[in-house]
């Protein structure tokens, strides 16, 4: 083991295990941060992943996000049990269901809420991601997506479910912006199964639930595994069962400025994003959240560093 915790395998020459870290969310929640991570940042344009629960909510708040503001990114909502009512300032009143993809694309900027629905069912489990939009995209109007349903199969005790990307030959219809793909995948207790990859994407799997042997690498629940480039197939099985969610893209290439809720190229980009939502009509207004937005944190007085995927700033 490396002095920053990440396991090298033996099994998959280029992979890395990368336990994540708890992280404190609004009042009521803590999270699983699985990235950034400092050896390994990205997975394709995927550069923020969170998993969270299952927790119990009976009688509980719940999920208590206030209105914040985001720019240079899109959010990917995935939940594997609960509810979560989203609201954004485009108007966007929506709830997400275990099976559902909610997807904001902040382009400029955009503010949103999430919190449990009043009445919600007594679990919470699932996701949240962020993918980083590349140049050309990332300065155009925001937009928000609800996907009721996604295409999904189920083969030899596994259920596939296409998330973002294709996948075989299922296609999600959400829209993203580089090359990019995110697939659930249920495994059945005693299931095994090879994946088809793309030698030209870098991947990463995490656990959801479960235990599963990926490749001769045994994955649960608070990791990441990172698979690197150039895998053309992936083994995946496991005894007692379990959910994974498969993550992967085109590297990239793209160096980023990362702060808050910020995606960014420059530290200059990154304060005046911070200032517009201090002052200003940027990200908009979230309306019916019963609670005040979230100001935003200090920023440090040295300038944010510029990182490449791998975190070396430049
Ligand atoms: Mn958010």
């Amino acid at each position: 083991m490396s002095t920053d915790g990440a396991v090298t395998l033996a099994g998959l020459p280029a992979s890395v295990l990368l336990p994540g870290h708890d992280v404190p969310l609004g009042r009521y929640t803590t999270v699983r941060r699985l990235l950034p991570q400092r050896p390994r940042r990205m997975v394709g344009a995927w550069c923020f992943v969170d998993q969270f629960g299952p927790d119990d909510v009976l009688g509980r708040p719940g999920m208590r996000v206030p209105p914040h503001p985001h720019t240079g990114l899109q959010t990917v909502s995935w939940l594997v049990q609960g509810e979560i009512l989203h609201r954004d300032s485009l108007g966007s009143l929506q709830t997400i269901k275990p099976g559902q993809l909610n997807l904001m694309t902040s382009g400029h900027g955009i503010s949103h809420s999430e919190e449990s629905p009043r009445e919600h069912p007594p679990v919470m489990q699932g996701l949240q991601l962020w993918v980083a939009l590349p140049d050309p995209a990332r300065h155009q109007e925001p937009r928000f997506e609800h996907h009721p349903a996604l295409p999904t199969r189920t083969r030899d005790g596994v259920t596939t479910t296409v998330v973002v990307g294709s996948f075989g030959d299922l296609a999600s219809p959400a829209r993203v912006h580089s090359p990019l793909l995110g697939v659930d995948l249920a495994l059945d207790p005693g299931s095994r199964s090879a994946l088809l990859l793309r030698p030209d994407f870098e991947y990463g799997v995490l656990a959801v639930d479960g235990a599963a042997d990926i490749g001769g690498t045994a994955l649960t629940p608070g990791a990441l595994l990172y698979l690197g480039e150039g895998l053309s197939s992936l083994e995946v099985s496991t005894t007692g069962g379990a959910r994974l969610f498969l993550l992967g893209g085109v590297p990239f290439d793209e160096p980023l400025v990362m702060w808050w809720n910020f995606v960014a190229r420059t530290d200059e980009e990154i304060r005046r994003a911070r200032d517009e939502w201090t002052t200003g009509d940027r990200f908009g207004q979230v309306s019916g959240y019963a609670g005040d937005a979230l100001p935003a944190p200090a920023l440090p007085t040295t300038p944010l560093k510029i990182r490449d995927r791998h975190g070396n700033t430049l």
